[in-house]
């Protein structure tokens, strides 16, 4: 019988059942080592005891009231992570693209507040902000964004990671009001900017008077070993964008803004109706209290460090390996040739990894892999990195 769900995407034939910890189980009971997390959201793995225990607790209490009303965990889930980002305000909605839109809207404000008719953002080459017309407009993709022209006004590009494309950007254009980036970016490939490609960013973001806007989606809640990606260059941004781990698989996205960002919304300005329900803040905050109490960003450091050398030394002798990179436990072995077929080789072994931009092994296991669990991901996936470069590309 032919499927009801519209085709966006083409699923591998596999549904999960359960999980526990890094491991999922399909109905068959074959166990699978997931070292993609939900594309980056169960930070805590599957099932984690903390979580499973808010989420009950608080739906057998109060799902949803409205944001007409006080909600207490929204407040306190607010102070918890504004404390932890050192900004000063924070906008809930529900998903990552909502929480850039809320930014992109930031944005548009603060241009219009400085006198800017026609207020731009700024935007990276094979940057992924997500699929409304605005952050589709903004991520990178032309073949994401083909068949949905007329796309969003205001956007200008430039190559990740280029500072004199943005120096240049300073002396010609007047319209600009903000510059949106990843600090790594996910989708585009684990690329990482030049060391000291954020802090210039700031510099010239306080020279030009535009907002800094970082969308931490994917890098943020502790995935490089730090709560926040963009706490490794010192800086602090006026805007970031939260979601994905944030609600461990329980939908919430933040925007957060610092100084003068945080007053731009206004009564009426912006809103959701699910945004911040008590369900979704409580788990959120069992989430922050977990990453705290487990020292789960320290061990994103330490664990996701330990694997980028082993891949590295096991891998070494292959020369259709291209580079190993990433920071904390966000991990690309970038090959030299496109290698989508390995998500399939991977799964008929047990694991779960990701492809992207056609040639990026992307790994993004959850923040609790043990050492030994890190162990088996490696013998598990160089193996099939081997097989897969020993074989004819041609055949
Ligand atoms: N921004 C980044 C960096 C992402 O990785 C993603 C999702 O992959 C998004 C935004 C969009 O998030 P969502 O799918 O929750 O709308």
């Amino acid at each position: 019988m032919p499927s009801a769900l519209m085709t966006t995407y083409q699923h591998l034939p596999v549904a999960f059942t359960h999980g526990t910890g890094v491991w999922l189980w399909d109905a068959n009971g074959n166990r699978y080592l997931d070292a993609l997390a939900g594309i980056a959201v169960c930070g805590l793995g599957h099932a984690h005891p903390k979580i499973t225990q808010a989420i009950c607790e608080q739906a057998g209490r109060l799902i949803h009231t409205s944001n007409l009303y006080e909600i207490a965990y929204q407040e306190e889930l607010g102070k918890r992570l504004t404390r932890l980002a050192g900004m000063d305000r924070v906008f809930f909605g529900n998903s990552g693209a909502e929480a850039n839109e809320a930014a992109i809207k930031l944005a548009r404000l603060h241009g219009h507040r400085a006198g800017v008719e026609a207020p731009v953002v700024v935007v990276c080459d094979n940057a992924f902000h997500g699929r409304t017309l605005a952050t589709l407009t903004a991520t990178g993709s032309r073949k994401a964004q083909a068949g949905f022209e007329p796309l969003v006004h205001g956007f200008m590009r430039i190559p990740y990671g280029d500072l004199s494309a943005l120096e240049t950007i300073a002396q010609h254009e007047h319209e600009v009001a903000a510059v949106l980036l990843e600090p790594i970016q996910g989708e585009g490939g684990i690329n990482l900017p030049p060391d000291d490609f954020l802090a210039q960013v700031r510099r010239l973001c306080d020279e030009r008077q535009w907002l800094m806007m970082l969308d931490e989606i994917q890098t943020g809640m502790g995935r490089t070993g730090k709560w926040f990606a963009h706490q490794h260059s010192g800086i602090t941004p006026d805007v970031m964008t939260l979601a994905k781990s944030l609600g461990n698989g329980v939908p919430i996205g933040a925007c957060l803004a610092n100084g003068p960002a945080a007053a731009l919304f206004g009564p009426g300005s912006h809103g959701s109706t699910f945004g911040g329900n008590p369900l979704v803040c409580r788990t959120a905050l069992a989430v922050l209290e977990t990453i705290e109490r487990e020292h789960l960003a320290e061990r994103a450091d330490r664990v996701g460090a330990w694997l980028r050398e082993a891949f590295t030394t096991r891998l070494d002798h292959l020369s259709g390996v291209t580079e190993v990179r990433g920071r904390g436990l966000m991990i690309g072995i970038e090959l030299q040739r496109p290698c989508a077929e390995l998500v399939s080789n991977a799964l008929a072994v047990g694991l779960l990894i990701n492809v992207t931009a056609d040639n990026v092994i992307r790994l993004l296991p959850p923040l609790i892999t043990s050492d030994e669990e890190a162990g088996q991901l490696v013998d598990l996936l160089c193996p099939l990195i081997e097989r897969f470069l020993a074989k004819d590309p041609a055949a």
